[in-house]
This record gives structure tokens, sequence and C-alpha cells, in this order.
């Protein structure tokens, strides 16, 4: 059978084509690595229209649930390659797919620090996105770890939220960083940059407490610093060091890209014809689920109307 459409990816993205395109009576398969993708992993969501708050997973289910009953297959598997012929031969493990149009919904991968604990504390007091989770540090202490824009707009964001920011970067100074937030960053009173410093050990029982920094980044606040002299008091702290997108498929297929990210167009088209992407692997400028849902809902529609045209 040759499905209409070939979603790679069960993330938001995805799974929001998915109802879309089903809902146009196309042929549907999903294929995703985890169903859900990075939503299961957001402990608390608080900026998903209709939830004040919910967990990833309940919305993952809710998503998975909304797929499933409108007849599409949702298949748990990797894809390691595709062919384009005449039509898309999708490869996953050992079983073959066709399809007419493919929509790559891949998402991205945070980049993590690589020190111990990390998976462990995640969610409690260690976290990725100032976006989702600047909210909770109302008067608390926090890290931000990096130095790029993704770090000091995460830092300025959440400054308004903390009574403490400590920027934690392991070069002398913002090299990679865009003027502009730079200049932002030094005026607010609340952000303090600790240079020259990289976390090597995330310390607490239960959840995050302290961070070990080598030993040039000290807080100028005393009581903040522990007794050791490097470990620094934070109730939170948030890793801003850039990710990864998921474009391996895309680069096979000759997708254009920037940054490693898939450039489409306002209705979700790459160059490659028959290719769509929608979610985190493209180069949106804000990576969340409801903007992946957003896109994967043009997406579904534009395969739909493309398929429509090829028709007449
Ligand atoms: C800890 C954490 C908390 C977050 N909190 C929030 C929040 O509160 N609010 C918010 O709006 N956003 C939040 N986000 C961001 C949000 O989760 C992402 O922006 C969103 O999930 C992106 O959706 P996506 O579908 O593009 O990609 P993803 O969710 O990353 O899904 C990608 C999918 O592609 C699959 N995949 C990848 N490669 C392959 C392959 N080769 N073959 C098959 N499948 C593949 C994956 O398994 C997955 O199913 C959070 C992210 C993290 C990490």
């Amino acid at each position: 059978m040759t499905y209409d459409l070939i979603i790679i990816g069960a993330g938001p993205a995805g799974m929001t084509a998915a109802i879309y395109a089903a809902r146009y009576k196309l042929k549907v398969l999903v294929i995703g690595k985890i169903p859900g993708g990075y939503m299961g992993e957001a402990h608390e969501v608080c900026n998903f229209p209709t939830y004040e708050k919910a967990t990833g997973m309940e919305l993952v289910q809710k998503m998975v649930n909304q797929v499933k009953n409108l007849g599409v297959e949702i298949k748990t598997e990797e894809v390691l390659d595709v062919k384009k012929g005449k039509e898309f031969i999708v490869s996953a493990g050992k079983n073959e797919y066709s399809a007419k149009k493919i929509l790559i919904a891949t998402g991205s991968k945070r980049r993590s620090l690589g020190v111990e604990r990390e998976k462990e504390l995640t969610g409690k007091g260690l976290h990725y996105c100032a976006t989702c989770d600047a909210g909770f540090y109302k008067d608390k202490i926090v890290g931000v770890a990096g130095g790029g824009d993704a770090a000091l707009t995460a830092a300025l964001l959440l400054s308004k939220f903390a009574k403490k920011v400590y920027l934690i970067y392991r070069r002398d100074k913002f090299i990679n960083a865009e003027p502009t937030w730079v200049d932002e960053v030094k005026k607010v009173k609340n952000i303090e940059p600790l240079f020259n410093s990289e976390i090597t050990e995330l310390i607490g029982k239960d959840k995050l407490e302290r961070v070990r920094l080598t030993p040039k980044g000290v807080p100028s606040v005393e009581e903040d610093v522990n007794t050791e002299g490097n470990e620094v008091v934070v109730d939170g702290l948030f890793v801003e060091i850039g990710s990864i997108p998921g474009s391996v498929i895309a680069e096979k297929l000759g997708v254009k890209m920037k940054d490693n990210y898939i450039m489409v167009s306002k209705n979700q088209e790459t160059n490659a014809g028959g290719v769509f992407a929608a979610g985190d692997v493209t180069d949106n400028p804000l990576k969340q689920i409801v903007t992946a849902c957003g896109e994967g809902a043009i997406a579904g529609y534009s395969v739909y109307k493309e398929l429509m045209r090829e028709k007449k």
C-alpha cells in the first residue's frame, strides 16, 4: 500500500499533522521513535492553551488517543533512510513503507552538560527550557549555563522572576552572543556573569541544591557560596547551550538547511519536492509545543492541497 503521507516523528508537530491530514481523509502513517517526543519530558506544561497546568505525559496520552481514534497508525520505529523515486521509500528497521509525500517532524535534541546525575535531576531543579519553566523560580536563585544568545535571553527572562541569576560561562567574555543581548544583560542588576566557569558537578539529595564550578567561578554574594568556595547555591539551573536538530534524513533528501535546521516556506514546504517539515527541526524562531502543533497543522493542510492539485 502507498500512503498519501508518511510522517517521521511522533512529537506534537507530527501528531498534529496526522490529525489534520486524517481529517482531510488522507492515508497517513506516523513513524516515531518516542511517541510524544520531547513533550513527554516536560514535567509541567503551563503555556499550552486550555491547560493551565498539565504534565507532558498527559498531553502525549491525549494526542496519541486522538490520532489513533482517527484511524491513523503509529509505528514506534526509527526511520533509518528515505529514498526518493517515483514515490518515497521509507526504511525503518527491517520494514519499508512507501508514500507520495513525506513530513519530517523529527524535532531536535538539546545539548546536555555531560556531567553526572544530569538525567536524574532533570525536572528536579535542572531545566533545558527557560521559556517553559522560568515561572517556577519566583524570588529564587538560579543559574544559567551557556554564553550564547539562548543563554543570555534565558537569563534576561529569568531575571524577571528570580531574585538572582548566575550566568555561568566557560569563556572570559560573551564572544558568541549578539552585542544587543550582551548590553541588555549588563544593564540588569540581578544577573551576575560567572566567567571562566565550567559546571563540574550537580549536587543535591532529591533535587538540585548546588553546582560545583571550576575554581574561578565564584559569585559576589557570600551566602550563595558554600565553605569550599567553588560550590554555588542554586534553586534551579537552566542549561542553554544549544540544540542539535534531527535533520539527518533531510540531508539525505537534499533539503536546504540553515545551521542544520530545515528551511521551510510558510506552507511548511522544503525545497525538495514532496518533502515537508514542521516543528523543532525547522528554522522557526520559537521551539514550543504550541508552535510545533501550528506548523504540523499547516503541513497537514499543505500536503492535502498539493495532492488535490496533482489529482486534477
Ligand atoms: C524538559 C523539556 C520541557 C519542555 N517544556 C515545555 C513546555 O512547558 N511548553 C512548551 O511549549 N514546550 C516545552 N518544551 C519544548 C517542546 O517539548 C518542544 O518544542 C516540542 O516537543 C517540539 O515538538 P516536535 O514535534 O517538533 O519535536 P519532538 O517533540 O522533539 O518530537 C520529535 C519526534 O521525532 C522522533 N524522531 C526523531 N528522529 C527520528 C527517526 N530517525 N525516526 C523516527 N522518529 C524519529 C522522536 O522520537 C519524536 O517522536 C520542553 C522541552 C523539554 C526538553
